[in-house]
């Protein structure tokens, strides 16, 4: 067999790298979190190279130190690889968590357990579990039923014994870490985000972090008083959709954030879990219409943290998700404590691809645009609104092979993006934050540039640079959305060129 030398070696990496860009159709997102599982940087590059679009830190668990550190390290990956990721820190609001066990304990049906309110860094133990609630006291009554975890285990309040709760097992499991308490959100005298909340925001914002989720939000209002400045100055703000309050709040919540998260463990434990699949669905349809990323989160392929392989029912959850029209899928202890971060990351990846192949392009647009009118036009938004319609139906009448997007803001993107557009979205910034924040947005490839010029100059130059990275290649034919350089901020601009 002839040697190969070490510069065609290069070349051959150069084309299967290319290859696989043509191949992977993958459009939607995948947002993995970061544990003690994915902390090592061979770890994180591997979950990049597998599929890892977004990787979320939970404030919830560890410290800011350490978080900080996470963050440096995926930055760092990020840019060695070369490829744009997006990173979340999502924050804790009111979780009421129990203190620490030492180690996995089982808790069996019909036990009886006491319920202690405690401070941070107190430990639960069999039968006496800490709960770091000041006012569990005053705040739950006889009869209310607490869930912990994701919601597996279900305790019933049977007694007040003046300094504590006596609670009844009606639905047994094992306990281990901090897990988190459930309680009913009426009955919860915390609002998001806490003092707590905001003292992690503001060092997080300090470290240029490009997505901030808030947990437990009840209202609109919940989302105003984070109080940053809108994206992409500050981050992408992600409102967690997991009580009564937020469904019933739900399109004002939408309109006040960049994003949303179908937060189906705290959801599931508000909610009848019968209901759980209709509300995932009817949560996707609104964001999408108002142009939000909207992240499916909890248990996608939950039996993977000791399986290598899913369940059916994981996998089909995960390619049903898709064809609700999520933008993203989200795994939590998957990535966080899981045997196998990457793999995992794959599996779903896998999955996705295919389950996007399979996708009704043209039926979801139908049904956007019917489930649209008759609605009052955004006066803010209507031109994006105008061009974005008619660069996703020009480019699906003449079969356009990309759409090109020149958007700094990336508002644009994910305009276009709510129509589910077949052609793939390349979507160019001079910003790099916005770069960032678009990993989340259904079906764009996020592209950095150094400035925006004038228009023919920026389409010169954004054809060169999709043409570079084997997105198009000469002779196809791409729809450029754009502003023209009088009128930046503004899409006012579309052509349709072919690819020199
Ligand atoms: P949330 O309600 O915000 O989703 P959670 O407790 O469900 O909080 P997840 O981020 O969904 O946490 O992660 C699932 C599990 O993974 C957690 O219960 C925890 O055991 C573990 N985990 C996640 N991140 C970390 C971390 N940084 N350190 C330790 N354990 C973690
Ligand atoms: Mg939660
Ligand atoms: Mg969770």
């Amino acid at each position: 067999m002839a040697s190969i030398d070490s510069e065609s070696l290069e070349e051959l990496g150069k084309l299967r790298m290319l290859a696989e860009k043509m191949t992977d159709t993958r459009r939607t997102k995948i947002v993995a979190t970061i544990g003690p599982a994915s902390l090592d940087p061979k770890v994180m590059r591997d979950m990049v190279e597998a599929g890892m679009d977004v990787a979320r830190i939970n404030l919830s668990h560890g410290t800011l130190d350490q978080h900080l550190e996470t963050l440096k390290k995926l930055r760092d990956v990020s840019d060695l690889i070369g490829k744009p990721l997006g990173v979340m820190a999502d924050l804790p609001g009111p979780k009421v968590r129990l203190g620490q066990f030492a180690e996995p304990l089982d808790i069996a049906l019909g036990e009886e357990i006491l319920l202690q309110p405690g401070v941070k860094g107190e430990t639960s133990k069999k039968g006496l579990f800490s709960v770091g609630y000041e006012t569990l006291l005053t705040d739950i009554q006889v009869d209310d039923r607490l869930a912990v975890g994701d919601g597996s285990i279900i305790l019933q309040v049977i007694d007040h014994t003046g300094d504590a709760l006596k609670v009844k097992v009606l639905f047994g499991g094992t306990v281990q870490g901090r897990p988190g308490l459930h309680i009913p959100s009426d009955r919860l005298s915390l609002t998001t985000p806490t003092p707590q909340d905001l003292k992690y925001l503001d060092a997080m914002v300090e470290a240029d972090i490009d997505i901030v989720a808030l947990s437990f939000v009840r209202s609109a209002h919940d989302v105003r008083r984070v109080g940053l400045e809108p994206a992409p100055r500050g981050p992408l703000v992600v409102a967690k959709i997991e009580t009564k309050a937020a469904i019933e709040n739900l399109d004002a919540i939408t309109a006040e954030s960049g994003a949303i998260m179908v937060a189906r463990g705290d959801l599931g434990t508000e909610c009848s879990l019968a209901d759980l699949p209709h509300l995932q669905k009817e949560i996707i349809a609104r964001c999408v219409a108002l142009g939000r990323p909207v992240i499916t989160a909890t248990q996608m392929l939950e039996s993977m943290i000791n399986a290598p392989a899913p369940t059916r029912a994981e996998a089909s959850d995960v390619a049903n998700a898709v064809f609700d029209g999520t933008s993203a899928i989200m795994l939590s202890a998957e990535t966080a404590i899981g045997h196998d971060p990457a793999h995992v990351v794959r599996t779903m990846a896998e999955i996705a691809s295919k389950a996007d192949q399979k996708f009704n392009y043209a039926g979801w647009a139908k049904n956007l645009k019917r489930d649209q009118l008759g609605e009052p036009q955004r006066a803010d938004t209507a031109v994006t609104d105008v061009m974005t319609m008619a660069t996703w139906q020009a480019a699906r009448e003449i079969g356009a092979n990309a759409i090109c997007c020149i958007s700094a803001s990336g508002f644009t993107v994910r305009a276009i993006a709510r129509f589910r557009p077949d052609a793939p979205i390349l979507a160019f910034s001079p910003q790099a934050r916005s770069v960032r924040q678009l990993t989340m947005s259904w079906g764009a490839i996020p592209v950095q540039i150094d400035r925006i010029e004038s228009t023919d100059a920026t389409i010169e130059k954004v054809l060169l640079l999709a043409k570079e990275q084997g997105h198009v290649r000469t002779g196809d034919i791409v729809a450029v959305l754009g502003g023209s350089s009088a009128t930046i901020g503004v899409t006012d601009t579309l052509r349709m060129v072919r690819c020199p």
